[in-house]
């Protein structure tokens, strides 16, 4: 199967030194249903009436001009064995953060307001004082070291609060749930995958199927079409996929 045809997704486990994989299963077709409620109800907050749906989550917001989201659908099966469809989009901007029927995000609101938005508050801060002194100036220099450091402080933090869960009752901060060391890009954790199966985790439900794709709004020129699937991205979730699909394919161990 090519690449653009694969859209499972799978990845390398350190503790298992072996490849665990999740098929696409009944993904795509929960997914084409999504796209359809997408196209009905131009919003994110399905489960809340037309009168009172928060205008910040309209589709005429969010996918303002050029703006687009990958979204993704986890078909999953409870402990009594009734299918459940988890819906995830990746980490949108403007502090979306928490619509509920969707998963929420793997770093919590706690950290989000109590550390992440104060510090990107004082190096937004830090940016402004930096255009009004002359690049020459010591002051300069001493501003802009200040805010290097400050970032990378931000950044080392928020790698140890991200906390991933897998299907083996494991948990594990960001650097050591990843299967390769790597510097770490930004923003992972943020994509739906990751969201989606550590959801699915914690809940006791078995993921069966998974599907992400692109949505926009209809007269994006983008090069990404609207309704179009893509696999797992490559930077950001598949160093993750391992840790995170381990446990799931035992019953595939014990019979070979
Ligand atoms: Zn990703
Ligand atoms: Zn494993």
């Amino acid at each position: 199967m090519s690449r653009e045809n694969d859209f499972s997704c799978s990845g390398y486990c350190r503790d298992c030194e072996r490849e665990h994989s999740l098929p696409e299963g009944n993904a795509r077709i929960y997914a084409l249903k999504l796209m359809r409620e997408f196209e009905r109800i131009q919003r994110l907050d399905y489960l809340t009436s037309k009168a009172s749906a928060d205008p910040a989550l309209s589709f005429d917001r969010i996918f303002a001009g050029e703006q687009g989201n990958m979204f993704g659908v986890l078909e999953c099966q409870d402990e009594h064995g009734a299918t459940r469809v988890l819906r995830a989009f990746s980490s949108l901007p403007r502090g979306i953060r928490e619509v509920e029927g969707w998963v929420p995000p793997i770093l919590s609101s706690d950290t989000y307001y109590g550390l992440v938005e104060p510090t990107r508050k004082r190096i937004e801060r830090l940016s402004a004082e930096l255009e009004r002194i002359p690049i020459d100036e010591k002051a300069h220099q001493a501003r802009a070291a200040q805010r290097r450091k400050i970032s990378q402080n931000l950044f080392e933090e928020m790698q140890q609060r991200y906390r991933f869960h897998n299907f083996r009752g494991g948990s594990r901060p960001l650097r050591k749930a990843l299967s390769n060391d790597s510097p770490v890009p930004g923003g992972v954790g943020e994509c739906c995958a990751p969201k989606l199966l550590d959801y699915a985790a914690r809940y006791g439900l078995r993921p069966l199927g998974l599907a992400e794709f692109y949505w926009c709004g209809e007269n994006s020129s983008r090069h990404r079409r609207r309704g179009q699937f893509f696999p797992v991205c490559e930077s950001r979730c598949r160093p993750l996929l391992g840790f995170l699909l381990c446990g799931l394919d035992d019953d595939d161990c014990r019979r070979s």
